[in-house]
């Protein structure tokens, strides 16, 4: 059977957002069709008690709100950091651990107390001095449960594994005898499957797509989701199939959105009075000719010099997407999802589709749409599905790309 997950997200505890209630983000899951939904900072305590208080367990391993269909699965990011033997500044990666049960959470603070880690945020720091003492704390980890999953998160982007300020050639480098319990990764939203498949580290492993959203938004949970291919609802069968590359499709960001997919320096930084931007010709010492500042990489050059193109890319399945909410937004003309205007017509598309997700899979949009939303915007729709949308400019220096549908020819 397939599933909707999207198993990477973060509550109010990792900053940057209020509070957000889990009542809120099960009302946004149904109206997206995502099935199970990673809790985010499962591992801070005030979180753990939170979903502990809130939650109960549903089937094995997931767990929902009292009288709810939408499942929660317990989900963490941490972010590790070691420093290499061969490289100057310290690795830093973010990554994804999925936790069977909330004992499992409790053996994992443990261990962060043992190390003397500060587990005061939401997304907290486990460091080590050299690469040795990395792989010891991963296998520790991982030896909590043969269900626990370590998954490194969106691999291109600058905190990434694979980021350019790692500059890393090759997965062992970090993870050493690890690296054989690394079965997945996050293509994260400035990559998708077809960059990532020539890498040779990578061309073998699970590719999952995770919305990694800080807010119960419609633009935001499930922005990049993965359909996985289960035998039943379960923790466990969700890491079989993560394990064994059971995949349906992933639903990704064209990753000329991602903030990170060029290279350049936005306009408001110092000495800049507008932004500069390289799609080729970037310069060798990467120094920005405005400011003398030195930019970082962009994810779509870092991705090129990984590659081997003598690897024959697989069939894995994903499409390129943008949430509903801002395709109506954009069909209307106007900057806000909030707009009551286009409140209103995802409503109505809303009473008709199931879910988002069962309108992007549907091969009768105009039919089942027409005279009930205005044609224009279900041209957009229908453009969107077909994958008809550029980003102009893409994204750079911590910039979305600036969404055109349609009409850009
Ligand atoms: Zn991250
Ligand atoms: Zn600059």
């Amino acid at each position: 059977m397939k599933l909707a997950v999207d198993l990477h997200s973060h509550s109010g505890y990792a900053g940057g957002v209020g509070q957000i209630e889990l009542t809120e983000v099960s009302r946004t899951m149904k109206l997206k069709g995502i099935d199970v939904f990673g809790s985010g900072d499962c591992i801070f305590p005030p979180r753990t008690e939170e979903l502990k208080h809130e939650l109960k367990e549903v089937e094995s391993g997931l767990f929902a709100l009292p009288g709810d269909k939408s499942k929660f699965l317990l989900q963490t990011e941490v972010i590790l950091t070691t420093k290499l033997a061969h490289k100057k500044n310290k690795t830093i990666a973010h990554h994804i651990i999925l936790f069977p049960d909330f004992e499992s959470i409790y053996k994992m603070q443990a261990l962060m107390n043992k190390w003397g880690m500060k587990n005061t945020i939401g997304r907290p720091f486990i460091t080590s001095n050299y690469q040795k003492e990395l792989e010891d704390q991963l296998f520790e980890i991982h030896n909590i449960h043969s269900l626990l999953e370590i998954i490194p998160a969106h691999v291109m982007t600058p905190d990434g594994i694979f980021g350019s300020k790692n500059n890393l050639d090759e997965l062992s480098e970090f993870y050493g005898s690890f690296l054989p319990n690394i079965k997945a990764i996050e293509t994260g939203l400035s990559a998708d499957p077809k960059m990532l498949e020539k890498i040779p580290d990578l061309a073998e492993l699970t590719f999952i797509s995770n919305s990694d959203c800080h807010s119960a938004a419609l633009n935001r949970i499930g922005r990049e989701f993965t359909i996985l291919e289960v035998d039943q609802v379960s923790y466990k069968s969700i890491i079989q199939a993560i394990r064994q590359n059971q995949v349906n499709m992933t639903a990704e960001f064209n990753p000329a959105e991602g903030k990170y997919y060029l290279t350049g320096h936005r306009s408001n930084r110092k000495g800049h009075s507008s932004e500069i931007i390289f799609s080729n010709k970037i310069p060798q010492d990467l120094i920005c000719p405005v400011c003398n500042k030195k930019m970082n990489l962009g994810v779509r050059e870092r991705t090129i010099q990984l590659q081997d193109n003598s690897i024959i890319p697989t069939t894995r399945k994903y499409m390129h997407l943008i949430p509903l909410i801002e395709v109506l937004a954009a069909s209307q003309n106007l900057k806000s999802i909030t707009s009551n205007k286009v409140r209103r017509i995802f409503d109505i598309i809303m009473n008709i589709f199931p879910s988002e997700i069962a309108l992007w899979q549907s091969d009768s949009i105009q039919v089942m749409l027409d005279k009930r939303v205005p044609q224009k915007t279900i041209n957009q729709i229908l453009a969107v599905q077909q994958g008809d949308f550029v980003f102009q400019p893409p994204g750079f220096d911590g910039i979305y790309g600036n969404l055109i549908i349609g009409d850009y020819k």
